[in-house]
C-alpha cells in the first residue's frame, strides 16, 4: 500500500496484514488438507524430442481447499517449507508417485521412469536414503523408475554431506536430476562431482528461447556441458514447436510441457502410454 512519502511510515499495512493473514490460513489448513484428502498427485508426461515417445512423468501437487479453492503449489509449497512441514508432505508425494508407478508397471508399461520433487528440507535429513528404500520396498517400485528431482539450492548445505546423500540415494538405484538449472547456485565445479543422471533447464530459458540470443546461447551451453559430464538434458516448459525444434538441434534429449500435455491426473496420464486400450 502507497504511504504517505518519504519519512512517513505505517506500523500497520492493510494490505501486508492481508498476506500474513493469508499465509496463516494457508499455514493452518495445510495440516488438514493432509488427513481430509484434499491434496492429489498430477502427473505431467516427460517426452523423448527423438521418437516422441512419453518417456516419464513428474509428480505434481495440486490442491483443492473446499472454500479457498485451488492453491497453487507455487503459493503453499514455499510455505510448508519454512514451517518444515514439506518433509511429511513430500514423503506423502514420493509414496503417492511409487504406487502409482507400482501400478502402472503392474499393467505392463515398463519403460518409463517418475520423476519426484525433493526441498532441500527432505534433503537434509540424513535418514532420506532409508525412505527412499522404504518406499521402494513398500510398493515394489524398481528402482530405477523412481527419480529425485533435487534443486541448486542443495549446494548452499555442506558439500560433502550432499554429496554423500547423493551417493547414498545413487546407491540404491534410482536416477538423479538437477531441477531448475541455471536459475540457482551452483558451482560448476560441485556439478561435476554430484552423480546426477540428468539436468533440467528452466523454464525461463526455454521461454524465449527462439526469441532471445542470450538465452539460446545458455541454453546451447548447458546442453553442451552436461553431454561432456555424461548426463541427459530434458526442458521444463515446452510450449511451442518452435521451441521444441530448436532443443531438438541442440541435441536436448527430453522435453515436458504445454505442447505435449499440461500436468493431469492418473488416469488421463496412463492414456499416454503407447497401446494403451481402454476396458
Ligand atoms: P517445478 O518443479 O519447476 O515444476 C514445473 C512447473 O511448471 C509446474 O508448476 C508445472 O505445472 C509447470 N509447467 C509445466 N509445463 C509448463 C508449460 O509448458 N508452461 C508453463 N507456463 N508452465 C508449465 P506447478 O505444478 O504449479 O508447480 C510449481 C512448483 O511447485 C514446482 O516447480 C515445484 O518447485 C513445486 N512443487 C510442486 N509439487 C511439489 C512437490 O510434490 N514437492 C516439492 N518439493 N515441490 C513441489
Ligand atoms: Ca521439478
Ligand atoms: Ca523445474
Ligand atoms: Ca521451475
Amino acid at each position: 500500500a502507497k504511504t504517505g512519502g518519504p519519512g512517513s511510515f505505517r506500523l500497520f499495512d492493510p494490505a501486508m496484514n492481508q498476506q500474513v493473514v493469508r499465509r496463516l490460513q494457508i499455514h493452518n489448513a495445510l495440516h488438514q488438507a493432509l488427513e481430509q484428502g484434499e491434496l492429489q498427485v498430477f502427473y505431467q508426461p516427460q517426452v523423448s524430442i527423438a521418437s516422441g515417445a512419453v518417456v516419464g512423468f513428474e509428480a505434481l501437487l495440486r490442491w483443492n481447499h473446499p472454500t479457498l479453492g485451488w492453491i497453487s503449489p507455487a503459493e503453499f509449497i514455499p510455505i510448508a517449507e519454512d514451517s518444515g512441514f514439506i518433509v511429511k508432505l513430500g514423503e506423502w508425494v514420493m509414496r503417492t508417485a511409487a504406487r502409482q508407478a507400482a501400478d502402472w508397471h503392474a499393467l505392463g508399461h515398463n519403460s518409463f521412469r517418475m520423476a519426484v520433487n525433493l526441498s532441500v528440507r527432505q534433503f537434509a535429513d540424513p535418514r532420506l536414503p532409508s525412505l527412499v528404500q522404504q518406499v521402494l520396498t513398500d510398493t515394489g517400485l524398481p528402482a530405477h523408475m523412481l527419480e529425485l528431482e533435487v534443486t541448486e539450492s542443495l549446494a548452499l548445505q555442506s558439500v560433502t554431506t550432499t554429496i554423500g546423500t547423493l551417493n547414498a540415494c545413487k546407491a540404491l538405484g534410482v536416477k538423479l536430476a538437477m531441477d531448475d538449472f541455471g536459475t540457482g547456485y551452483s558451482s560448476l565445479a560441485y556439478l561435476k562431482r554430484y552423480p546426477l543422471d540428468s539436468l533440467k533447464i528452466d523454464q525461463a530459458f526455454v521461454r524465449n528461447l527462439t526469441q532471445d540470443a542470450g538465452d539460446a546461447a545458455i541454453t546451447r551451453a548447458i546442453v553442451a556441458m552436461a553431454h561432456s559430464f555424461g548426463m541427459s538434458v530434458i526442458a521444463e516448459g515446452v510450449e511451442t514447436t518452435g521451441q521444441l525444434d530448436f532443443l531438438r538441434t541442440l541435441g536436448c534429449e527430453d522435453f515436458q510441457g504445454y505442447l505435449f500435455s499440461r500436468p493431469v491426473p492418473p488416469d488421463e496420464a496412463v492414456l499416454c502410454f503407447p497401446g494403451y486400450h481402454p476396458g
